[in-house]
């Protein structure tokens, strides 16, 4: 229920090369993602004239494409899909814990890890958990969370910035995605339901790890690139949101001192310490495949030959067929229109359930919010209620993206999703006073980094709160 399939255009500037070039590379892509054969998740690609173009695509600019080919992707919303998946293992049996930072791996007499430090970062309180084996997988911190254990092996990652902006859906007339091929690589312009997403760029980040930020020349350079194709320029006005992502960039080899290594094309396990396995790189769509492979490691082969990983065949919670609680029946006990129902099947999936039972306990959870109506109140009691959401900023930025589907941050909508997670998390009105004032502060140190003009200043800027 979390993902879905959007069609991409690969524009074409010359008529007979390049579509029979481009037509090559797309169809072997299609070859790829059948998952045997005669069963495909997407449909085939399929090649358009201008005329179609002027159908599927208006506002792609005739001096831009003298046709196209269209093929299928997919979409998923990261953190919601991350937050599915940690529900889904706790299921299991798994302990989650957010806001923990592992700040020390500790060793027995014989050298082995056996546990970690964990600090509360609520509370600062520091525990100490043993475990038979530490796994860390920490993306662009990977070299610093290998370094807690004191050892000098593991692997080499770096981190990549990419940035996006969101445009409002009315902005661009189209009914796909393009995929543009830029000096630097490629952009992306993707149809998201009521927006577009625009982006990416790609430039080494060395500042705070915690808080990337896009600035004002990424910003103008997606524009630019955006607007080299499209029939109406974009303007800066017509930004409601940006935000940037760092990505781990896996570096050949591993650090002197690494005791064992397995290394992908795309992602590499290694263990710079008895008890301790590292994985790094590869990409979010080959998360279970990674996994796999860092437990497997972990077990060592003969265990994990006896004890095949089950990853494939397990379902994220919601995505589970229902029989009770039909949509329909739904929409019409709460007045629910199709845009809502299909919003809120595409984030809960069967678990919309629980969504109504919210509404079914106190009906104004049934309603939009005022400032940002494509939410329903329900969704930020589930937000705390199911979703572990701690602060204003889990809420606006993660739960829910309202962050940069509504102008200036969501901040119209910031007084009522306060007074519900007030509710639902016991906040006295000075704590919910602090709490707003926190999500605030964010949201200007956000935008005044997207007026500075390199990586540093924004990063000064953004560190302001
Ligand atoms: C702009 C952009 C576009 C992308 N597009 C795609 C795409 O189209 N398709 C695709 O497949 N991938 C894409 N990616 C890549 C994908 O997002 C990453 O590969 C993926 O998020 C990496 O996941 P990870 O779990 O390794 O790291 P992260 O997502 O960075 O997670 C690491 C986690 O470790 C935690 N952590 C770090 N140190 C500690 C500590 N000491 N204690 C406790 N916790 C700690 C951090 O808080 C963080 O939550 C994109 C990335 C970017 C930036």
């Amino acid at each position: 229920h979390l993902v879905r399939p959007v069609p991409f255009l690969y524009p074409l500037r010359h008529r007979v090369w390049e579509r029979a070039f481009v037509g090559a590379g797309i169809a072997l892509y299609d070859v790829l993602a059948t998952l045997r054969r005669g069963k495909r998740a997407l449909p085939w690609h399929r090649h358009l004239s201008r005329a179609d173009l002027d159908r599927v695509f208006p506002d792609l600019s005739a001096r831009a494409a003298v046709g196209a080919i269209e093929y299928w992707d997919a979409t998923v919303d990261d953190a919601r899909y991350v937050t599915t998946l940690v529900r889904t293992a706790a299921g299991y049996g798994a302990q989650a814990a957010t806001r923990i930072q592992v700040v020390e791996l500790t060793k027995n007499g014989a050298g082995v890890v056996d546990g970690a430090l964990l600090r509360d970062l609520e509370t600062d309180r520091v525990i100490a958990v043993k475990a038979r084996h530490v796994i860390s997988s920490t993306g662009v911190w990977t070299e610093q969370s290998q370094a807690l254990a004191g050892e000098t092996g593991g692997l080499r990652v770096l981190a990549s910035k990419g940035i996006h902006i969101v445009v409002p859906r009315d902005r661009i007339e189209g009914d796909a995605g393009l995929i543009l091929q830029t000096k630097k690589s490629v952009l992306f312009v993707i149809p998201w339901s009521r927006y577009w997403v625009i982006g990416t760029t790609d430039t080494p980040w060395t500042e705070d790890l915690v808080n990337p930020a896009a600035h004002a020349r990424d910003i103008n350079y997606v524009l630019d690139e955006a607007n080299a194709v499209l029939e109406k320029a974009l303007t800066h006005d017509d930004i409601i949101g940006t935000w940037a992502g760092l990505r781990p960039l896996l570096q050949p080899g591993t650090k002197d001192g690494t005791a064992s290594e397995k290394v992908s094309r795309e992602h590499a396990v290694a263990s710079p310490v008895p008890g301790l396995t590292v994985i790094a790189g590869g990409k979010f769509t080959t998360y279970r495949i990674m996994a796999r492979d860092a437990v497997d490691f972990a077990l060592g082969a003969e265990a994990a030959a006896a004890r095949p990983s089950i990853t494939q065949t397990l379902p994220l919670v919601g995505g589970r067929p229902s029989t009770d609680g039909a949509p329909g029946a739904l929409a019409r006990q709460f007045g629910w229109d199709a845009a809502m129902v299909d919003h809120l099947l595409h984030r809960y999936g069967s678990d919309i359930r629980d969504i109504a039972e919210i509404c079914d306990r106190d009906e104004t959870m049934s309603r939009p919010l005022e400032h940002a109506p494509a939410y329903l109140r329900a969704e930020i009691a589930y937000a705390v209620s199911h979703e572990g959401a701690l602060h204003l900023e889990d809420v606006m930025h993660r739960r829910t993206r309202m962050v940069y589907e509504y102008a200036d941050e969501a901040l119209a909508a910031l007084p009522e999703v306060a007074r519900i997670v007030a509710g639902e998390l016991g906040w006295s009105d000075a704590r919910r006073d602090e709490e707003v004032a926190a999500y605030t502060a964010v949201a200007d140190a956000v935008a005044a980094a997207a007026r500075a003009s390199d990586d540093s200043e924004a990063a000064r800027a953004r560190a302001a709160a």
